[in-house]
């Protein structure tokens, strides 16, 4: 079974928080026009700058102030290539934050879509209405991956 966009999308993003470096959540974006990938971000340090997993975090009233978030990091990549972010879907692992939800509805996204109920912030809830985003939870098994598991349920069936 092939996956539908969303879940090819997602499992993408899966992908991408594998490269986080801040414990805390494991977190991965992915920005899409068109079915096509225009950026991605995970939670880490500043460019050039020791991150969590080497040095530990940098809590202030119980948030990493060290890593810049997945969201915001796959906007600012936009930003330093040049690609325009309107209109663009944002498949991310955790429900946003405040901070990212505000830069994401400021980079023209018109669509979130999340795994997560991570947190769940009233406000950016509140912010994303407002903004006409369209918010769409979706139901993914991350470890999903259908044609390893077409493989294992063929090499592991009964023989009769
Ligand atoms: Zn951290
Ligand atoms: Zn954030």
């Amino acid at each position: 079974m092939r996956p539908d966009w969303d879940s090819y999308f997602m499992k993408i993003a899966y992908a991408v928080s594998e490269r986080s470096t801040c414990d805390r959540a494991f977190v991965g974006c992915v920005l899409v026009l068109d079915k096509r990938i225009l950026t991605t971000g995970f939670n880490g340090s500043p460019a050039g700058q020791p991150h969590c997993d080497e040095v530990g975090h940098l809590l202030v009233e119980g948030h990493c102030m060290r890593t810049i978030h997945a969201e915001t990091n796959a906007i600012i990549q936009a930003a330093l290539h040049g690609v325009s972010t309107r209109g663009c879907t944002c498949y991310v692992t955790h429900f946003p934050c405040i901070n990212c939800t505000k830069a994401l509805i400021n980079a023209g996204v018109s669509r979130l879509v999340y795994h997560i109920a991570y947190r769940m912030d009233d406000n950016a809830l509140e912010f994303l209405r407002a903004a006409n985003i369209e918010l769409c939870h979706l139901e993914y098994t991350p470890n999903h991956h259908p044609v390893l598991e077409s493989l294992f349920i063929e090499k592991n069936a009964p023989e009769t």
